[in-house]
């Protein structure tokens, strides 16, 4: 199997909630994100992806939504204040975990069509989180990835699905 693994830093913001250890105060990482991608044959390039498609669609959707940027849990009290400051902010679901990071970007990247097959987010040098395709089903899906009728980078790719960024589109319940 071929793989092809694009590296992306950004900066983030992040606490947890009902956390007891040091993380559940307001702090910042200087992250890492490797996105793998992977296929058994390759296009008619000679490639598992052009890296510059990588860039020219995650990398873009990374700076401008998780780039300096507030990571919250939905119901964190902070979110309503930073909403009406219009701060950088994004909600998930879940605490904004490594972990969650992760598979926030592999989710994207899945939406893309791009043939992912791990999302590792560095936190720190020493501390990295992964999300990876789980299932052999998944290896169908890699080699219809490469139906040239599939281009992600011809379309722009609709919202994550939980995801709300930016004051307007932030929702608190
Ligand atoms: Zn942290």
């Amino acid at each position: 199997m071929y793989a092809v693994t694009k590296v992306i830093r950004f900066c983030y913001g992040h606490r947890l909630l009902d956390y007891r250890g040091k993380c559940r105060y307001l702090h910042g990482h200087n992250g890492k994100v490797e996105i793998e991608l992977g296929s058994l044959v390759l296009d008619r390039r000679g490639m598992v992806r052009d890296f510059e498609e990588i860039k020219r669609t995650v990398q873009r959707w990374i700076d401008t939504t998780l780039d300096h940027t507030m990571l919250l849990r939905r119901d964190d009290p902070l979110a309503p204040m930073l909403r009406r400051r219009r701060e950088r902010c994004v909600l998930l679901d879940t605490n904004p975990t490594a972990e969650a990071i992760a598979k926030l970007i592999f989710d994207y990247c899945v939406r893309l069509r791009f043939p992912v097959t791990a999302v590792r987010l560095w936190e720190t040098e020493h501390s990295v989180a992964t999300y990876r395709a789980s299932t052999p089903a998944s290896f169908d899906s890699l080699r219809s990835s490469l139906d040239p009728a599939r281009d992600p980078s011809s379309r722009d790719p609709e919202p994550v699905e939980g995801l709300r960024t930016g004051p307007e589109r932030s929702r608190v319940t």
